[in-house]
């Protein structure tokens, strides 16, 4: 249970401000996140750490010398967005190029893809170092679709010493893919995980069972057992990671055995006599281990055990020292710093765009934009928490906390660039770029951009004609294919997309470019939205948990079909009589 709260929705940045008030000293507080307080001396290569919030020390607490250059922060369990990477990353670059590392997050892939995109279309170097040490979450041949869980601690340690030590950008990078290639972690989980101000965990665990394999954003263990004895469970714990030991490692290991949240320091150590003695008893030589609270869940209850199989390079740059706000190691000298920097003035002038032209014709087709944008967002609030339901049955709960967060960032700024006089275009692009801003997670980005592409396609110049609206739906599909990847069959908001797509580009063709066919694409969308419900996922967060997820349609597929069938219904249906409207 999280008790300690003002408004659930802004728990993440107030936690942030106050993490950044008392570290005043080491770090400074940026759009998207936080970066170290003061400049490298000279330049170096920025590594930026970075994922959702709610793994407390993980992520902002590792920024400092010897360690991350910067975290982009996103909400509680949630991807950060492109705009977010992009802006850590410049405030932190210091003239070495930038690497981003995180967990194999489909969002944070996409995210700070994006962001890489932008960083090297201004010219700074860049590159993602994806951490995928969770061996349960997929077999060993697969192992490039694992998730990163508590091994990303030790890989952005041994990038953050070695850039901190002067290294060059590639050699970072290698060091970093190195480390994660050596990296694997198991873990189990006791209990489940509640996001401030719900009601109830995302999942439970019954008395004295425990899920093996859990992954850092409550996502449920793969196997469910009985509790075992502190003993029992170190054995299992040891004998699965050992079980894993990549080509390559040697004797000498980095260990953690961390806290996930809830389990207390005490029970860790109770369980770290039989992992060291298992571990050496194996033939390890333990190097610097570390037993607490590294890479945390919210308030879960639960253990997992990362094994870094070191080298020569590896171990010296995991033994280097490092000072952050959560994690001190050895003593650093005190004069390679560089001068202090000021917290950034308050963004004086928020957003102020310059309006492009438009036509009287598209400004009023903008006005049919922010209502169907209206009806979207009335829908999704309605829906919030049943979609929140469906993603934690084998996702992360945060689906409808996502969707309603992304509606209501885009419909605000449709609303603002509509007042100020845009065309359609400019103000469905205004509303994606919101929404990939405040959603955060898959879904915002795929929305976000798929908007984007829509109001790119219909443009300021001339209210849309049938045909031209039909392509722009071309448009938002296919930005969301190339982004996400997902093929049909994936168990993803495709394969609700791709149907509604298909279904309207025929129907249109053979009315002559009439609107009839939004209604039959909406029930082809709902239809197959639900069909989902048979399939296995194959993308997103939902895939190590795919058995799980049978008999329940995919989340984002049904959120999709709603909205679309919400807003083709307002701009179809008959408007209400005035006897109904005022009816009490
Ligand atoms: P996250 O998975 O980051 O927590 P959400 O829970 O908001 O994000 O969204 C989950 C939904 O995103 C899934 O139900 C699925 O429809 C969609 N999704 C996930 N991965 C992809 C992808 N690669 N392409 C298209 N849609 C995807
Ligand atoms: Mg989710």
């Amino acid at each position: 249970m999280t008790r300690i709260f003002n408004d659930p929705a802004v728990f993440a940045e107030e936690a942030l401000q106050g993490f950044c008030e008392l570290h005043a000293d080491l770090v400074r507080r940026v759009d998207g996140g936080v970066v170290r307080r003061r400049r490298p001396a000279q330049p170096k290569v920025a590594v930026i750490a970075g994922g959702g919030s709610g793994h407390y020390p993980a992520f902002a607490g590792l920024v400092g010398r010897g360690f991350a250059d910067g975290a982009v922060v996103g909400n509680i369990f949630t991807s950060p967005s492109a705009q977010q990477a992009h802006s850590v990353a410049r405030a932190a670059a210091s003239g070495g190029g930038v690497v981003f590392t995180y967990g194999n997050y489909a969002g944070d892939v996409m995210n700070f893809g994006l962001a890489s995109e932008r960083l090297a279309a201004e010219g700074i170097p860049v590159a993602n170092v994806v951490v995928t040490d969770d061996i349960a979450s997929a077999p060993p041949v697969e192992a490039d679709k694992r998730r990163g869980i508590a091994g990303d601690f030790t890989v952005f340690k041994i990038m953050g010493a070695a850039a901190e030590a002067g290294a060059e950008f590639d050699d970072v990078v290698r060091l970093g893919r190195k480390a994660n290639s050596l990296t694997r972690t198991i873990g189990t989980a006791f209990g489940g995980c509640t996001f401030p101000g719900a009601e109830a965990p995302l999942f439970t665990i019954p008395d004295r069972q425990m899920g093996l394999g859990l992954g850092i954003h409550g996502e449920p263990g793969l196997l469910d057992t009985e509790l075992p004895s502190a003993a029992e469970l170190g054995q299992e714990l040891v004998a699965r990671v050992l079980a894993e030991k990549p080509d390559g490692g040697g004797n000498r290991i980095a260990v953690i055995l961390n806290g996930l949240g809830s389990t207390k320091h005490e029970e860790l150590f109770v369980l770290w006599r039989t992992v060291a003695a298992q571990l050496r008893e194996a033939g390890c030589t333990l190097v610097l281990p570390e037993v607490g609270e590294l890479v945390t869940s919210l308030d879960m209850a639960g253990v997992s055990l990362t094994v870094t199989w070191l080298d020569e390079e590896l171990e010296l740059l995991w033994a280097a020292p490092a000072e952050t706000p959560a994690y001190r190691r050895g003593a650093l000298s005190a004069a390679v710093d560089g001068a202090e920097t000021a917290d950034a003035a308050e963004a004086d002038d928020p957003e102020r765009t310059v309006v492009p032209d438009s036509t009287s014709e598209s400004r009023e087709f903008a006005q049919h934009c922010v209502a169907a944008l209206e009806t979207a967002r009335l829908t999704l609030h309605e829906a919030e928490a049943r979609l929140g339901e469906m993603d934690a049955v084998a996702g992360d709960g945060d689906h409808g906390r996502g969707m309603v967060r992304g509606i209501d960032a885009a419909f605000n700024a449709a609303v603002l660039a509509a007042d100020n006089g845009a065309g359609a275009g400019t103000v469905l692009t205004a509303a994606g770029d919101s929404w990939a801003a405040k959603a955060g997670g898959t879904s915002g980005v795929l929305w976000g951009a798929g908007l984007r592409a829509f109001g790119e396609s219909i443009g300021d110049a001339a209210a849309p004609s049938p045909t031209a609206l039909v392509a722009a739906v071309k448009s938002f599909t296919d930005r969301i294919l190339i982004l996400g990847k997902a093929e049909p069959g994936d168990k993803t908001m495709v394969d609700a997309l791709l149907p509604f797509h298909r279904t309207l580009t025929e129907a249109t063709a053979h009315n002559n470019g009439a609107f009839a066919g939004w209604e039959q694409a909406c029930r082809a969308a709902v239809g197959a939205a639900e069909a989902t419900a048979a399939l296995a996922p194959r993308k997103g967060r939902a895939r190590p948990l795919a058995e799980e997820s049978i008999g329940t349609p995919d989340p984002g597929a049904t959120s999709l079909a709603m909205v679309s069938a919400a807003v083709v219904r307002r701009f179809t249906a008959p408007a209400p009589s005035a006897a109904h409207s005022t009816a009490n």
